[in-house]
């Protein structure tokens, strides 16, 4: 079976070079296997812009699910003040990245982005 069917999973590509994403840690350098071993069995293909775009899109998912969990008062890795000033950088380094982009990224809103990034800006008291 052709791993790839010859097309980019997020854009639908085709023609370039493809590279298989791997997933990883994630942003918080915690093995990310142990939460989606299916999708080592279904590996992913992505052209050279979305592969970016996707390692864009593991940190914002990343962010945005410990800022949930730090607002319902669970413990979070952003109750960390380093962490949570480290995804306020990337957050932003996201942004800047996203609005150099030519056209809309597959695979990230900017406007998700812009709204986290408020959110986290309100959650720097505390925990
Ligand atoms: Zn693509």
């Amino acid at each position: 079976m052709d791993p790839s069917n010859g097309s980019c999973h997020a854009c639908g590509a085709t023609g370039g070079p493809l590279m298989k994403f791997s997933l990883g840690k994630d942003f918080f350098g915690r093995p990310y296997d142990r939460l989606s071993p299916f999708s080592d069995q279904r590996p992913k293909w992505y052209c050279e812009a979305c592969s970016m775009h996707k390692n864009l899109q593991r940190d914002f998912r990343d962010i945005c699910a410990e800022y949930d969990k730090l607002s319902a008062g669970q413990g979070s890795e952003l109750a960390k003040g380093d962490e949570l000033r480290r995804a306020s950088v990337r957050l932003r380094e996201i942004m800047i990245i996203l609005d150099a982009a030519q056209g809309q990224s597959p695979l990230l809103a900017g406007d998700d982005v812009r709204l986290l990034m408020g959110r986290l800006n309100t959650a720097t008291m505390p925990a």
